[in-house]
């Protein structure tokens, strides 16, 4: 299902795709089969942080000083963190950022940046997912203490309820993952999230799919909006 025409790529070629999704809409294992299959990295903004802050590259500790201190990094750094992945050799053809801009005015700023050296998003995909849906695949989530294999009550639930299938040690749930921390979650996230969505739709490059159905078939949605 898409708004717009074919994806258009900076003058020089490279696709730079933007994934939105809330969480548990499947961002991640769509970014992740979506970088497989066209050749170019996933930027996900909380690993490029890591990465940078592991390294102590000198973005990485201009962040630190910020979160150090319990603020939130700069937008603008976070975007130079963006800029300099994007500068190494695996992403001359594209990338897909996942996790940055999450409001209109990141969103902006990403743009002008962008702008200033010639290139543009080409697609912004987002995958939607209703929030009530969002809250049930969150809120099933459960995790083998022992070996961390990852469960769900609906979609991936183990032989005996409770009980890792590999060692039969009893699941346990996150804090995070209850239903009423879920939905206040969403709460926050989701009205800047499809802010930042109408903000690609105006510029005439967003591709909106349906998350709710299975993974191959949204993949598939993704891949005829950006190639
Ligand atoms: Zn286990």
């Amino acid at each position: 299902m898409t708004d717009a025409g074919a994806a258009q790529p900076a003058p020089d070629g490279r696709l730079i795709l933007l994934l939105i999704g809330a969480v548990g809409a499947g961002k991640g294992t769509q970014a992740e089969l979506l970088a497989a299959r066209l050749g170019i990295p996933h930027l996900a903004s909380g690993d490029l942080f890591r990465a940078a802050l592991r390294a102590g590259t000198p973005i990485g500790e201009r962040a630190r000083t910020y979160m150090d201190r319990g603020d939130l990094v700069p937008d603008e750094i976070t975007i130079e963190m963006f800029m300099d992945r994007l500068s190494d050799a695996d992403a001359a053809r594209g990338a897909i950022l996942d996790g940055f801009p999450r409001t209109v005015g990141q969103a902006a700023a990403l743009d002008a940046t962008l702008a200033s050296r010639g290139e543009r998003i080409a697609r912004a995909i987002y995958i939607a997912v209703p929030t009530e849906e969002l809250v049930q695949r969150v809120a099933g989530r459960s995790v083998c203490p022992t070996c961390g294999t990852p469960y769900h009550d609906v979609s991936d639930p183990p032989r005996q309820p409770g009980i890792c299938d590999k060692d039969g040690t009893p699941l346990v749930r996150r804090d995070d993952d209850r239903p009423d921390v879920v939905r206040a979650r969403l709460q926050k996230q989701v009205p800047p999230m499809l802010q930042v969505v109408e903000h690609y739709r105006s510029a005439g490059v967003l591709a909106e799919v349906d998350g709710r159905r299975a993974i191959d078939d949204v993949l598939a949605d993704i891949l005829a909006a950006v190639t």
